[in-house]
């Protein structure tokens, strides 16, 4: 098993050495022998995703709007952006004091990625609501929709 380790290092660090004093050209060679030897592998090749799919991925991760409320600073959400608050309950039960216990869709109490971050820490999110940081209320004369709210 040693040997082996011993093998693969001393390798690395040839092929190391030579890819430092290769040409551009070589190098641009070298990467398309590769890229088709990971293809006809079916191996996952990170440049394969075209900007179309990325415009698809896009339109599919905001097609259902920010509509989840985090319970924590009180802001509107993507699905992606937001995780349920249970789980975060259960393991750190002292910042309850933190979270506004709302509920938005499928009447989920959902948190965000940020107050998840220094909620887990035991922390206070710096825009958490009982940080001070709550909306104003809107005043009545402001007929707006429910994208402009
Ligand atoms: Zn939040």
């Amino acid at each position: 098993m040693e040997c082996r380790e011993k093998r693969l290092s001393s390798k690395r660090t040839h092929q190391n050495k030579e890819r430092a004093n290769e040409s551009a050209e070589c190098r641009a060679g070298r990467l398309a022998k590769q890229r088709e030897y990971d293809q006809t592998k079916g191996l996952n090749v990170c440049n394969s995703s075209t900007i179309a799919d990325e415009i698809r991925k896009f339109h599919t991760a905001v097609s259902s709007g920010p509509l989840y409320i985090c319970t924590c600073c009180d802001q509107l959400w993507y699905k992606h952006s937001v995780t349920t608050a249970k789980k975060l309950r259960i393991s750190n039960p002292d910042i309850v004091k933190y979270l506004l216990s709302k509920a938005s869709v499928d009447d989920v109490e959902w948190i965000c990625q940020s107050c998840f971050r220094y909620l887990r820490k035991n922390k206070i999110p710096p825009y958490a609501a009982k940080n001070g940081m709550l909306f104003p209320l809107k005043p009545d004369f402001f007929y707006l929709n429910e994208l402009e709210c």
